[in-house]
């Protein structure tokens, strides 16, 4: 099978690549425009692994992307290309807007050259769970029926390409899957996100910084998890059909900041002499900053039979010691 990954350089897609290129059958090209938030060092099988190809190249660059889509000629394009990080978009979003909603769209354009001279094309659309807003106090969870109430620009750009995507599915006859995942945590995960920042801020003694009271809850789901659901959908998904993809565990930020200040007391990697606990710092809230998310997988765990492997108290254990054992990838990242 023939993948066209964008963004593959990124947490998520780095990951995909790597777990997709395990098999020697598949063909994985790589579209990547090395933006801050992607790194060759984050897949080093690309010097190791022939069936892994890197183009450098942004989603803007329309006549290139088509010139790619049409001479790889892909099974599946995966699209993870996306600026992801919500402070960022409230800083500067005419970027998000750019990358997001454009990149998205100069994709689907050559998607669409593309079905005319292959079959069984899938355009699979990497989306999140924050198009749907926010929960707040209620206790019901995303569905894929959950209408759209995105808060941030981020979430806002996301929820926009989605639309792109089923509206050109509808009219151009694209075949498409959409899929709207929760919080991904792990290996290669930028060192401005949740966790990595949690971590790296605690190992180098300094202030943990959490946003208002710390109480918003998010669904986390480690990302190896989320690749294998992504390759499933891939292969056996319905075709214009929409999954949620969720790990089930519904946590406030607090908790979380506890568990790896936890794992971190009792690790005999690093000198210590009081709680890292005692590092915990609140901070002004974020604007617009959701209370809280949940998701409903039980679509994709019935079609598909997809459950995710890894605990989130065993997860965090592994992000936690990949963090200290892999300084020499994370530390070029700081700003
Ligand atoms: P990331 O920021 O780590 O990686 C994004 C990648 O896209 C980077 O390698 C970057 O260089 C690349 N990129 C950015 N602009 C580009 C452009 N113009 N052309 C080509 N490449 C470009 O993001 P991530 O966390 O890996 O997220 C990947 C996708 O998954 C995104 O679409 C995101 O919305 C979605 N998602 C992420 C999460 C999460 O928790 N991280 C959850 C659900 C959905």
């Amino acid at each position: 099978m023939k993948y066209l990954v964008t963004g593959g350089l990124g947490f998520i897609g780095s990951n995909l690549c790597r777990h997709l290129s395990r098999n020697k059958k598949n063909e994985i090209f790589v579209i990547d425009n090395l933006s801050y938030a992607g790194s060759k060092t984050s897949l080093p099988e690309l010097k190791k692994r022939k069936n892994l190809t890197h183009l450098n190249c942004s989603i803007l660059q329309k006549n290139k992307i088509k010139k790619i889509l049409l001479d790889v000629k892909p099974d599946f394009l995966m699209h993870l290309a996306a600026e992801t990080h919500v402070d960022r978009s409230i800083k500067g979003p005419r970027r998000f807007i750019e990358t997001n909603i454009l990149g998205t769209f100069n994709l689907l354009e050559a998607s669409k050259e593309l079905k005319q001279i292959k079959d069984n094309f899938l355009f699979l659309h990497v989306s999140t769970d924050e198009v749907f807003g926010d929960l707040g106090k209620s206790k019901k969870l995303f569905t894929e029926k959950t209408r759209y109430s995105p808060s941030s620009p981020y979430s806002a750009s996301k929820a926009s390409s989605d639309h792109l995507v089923r509206a050109w599915a509808k009219t151009f006859d694209l075949e498409y899957i959409i899929t709207n995942c929760s919080n991904n945590y792990g290996q290669f995960q930028h060192p401005e996100k949740l966790i990595p920042t949690i971590i790296i801020s605690a190992i180098s003694n300094k202030n943990i910084p959490i946003y208002g009271n710390g109480l918003q809850k998010r669904d986390w789901l480690h990302v190896n998890d989320h690749v294998t659901a992504l390759e499933l959908i891939a292969k056996k998904g319905k075709r214009m059909e929409t999954y949620l993809i969720g790990g089930g565990n519904h946590l406030t930020n607090l908790s979380i900041v506890k568990k790896i200040c936890d794992i971190l007391d009792k690790t005999k990697k690093i000198k210590k002499e009081n709680s890292f606990s005692d590092l915990i710092s609140f901070v002004q809230d974020r604007p617009g900053h959701d209370t809280s998310y949940a998701i409903d997988s039980s679509f994709l765990k019935k079609e598909l039979m997809w459950s995710p492997n890894m605990s989130f108290d065993k997860g965090l254990e592994k992000t936690v010691n990949w963090y200290l054992d892999n300084e020499k990838w994370w530390k070029p990242l700081l700003k």
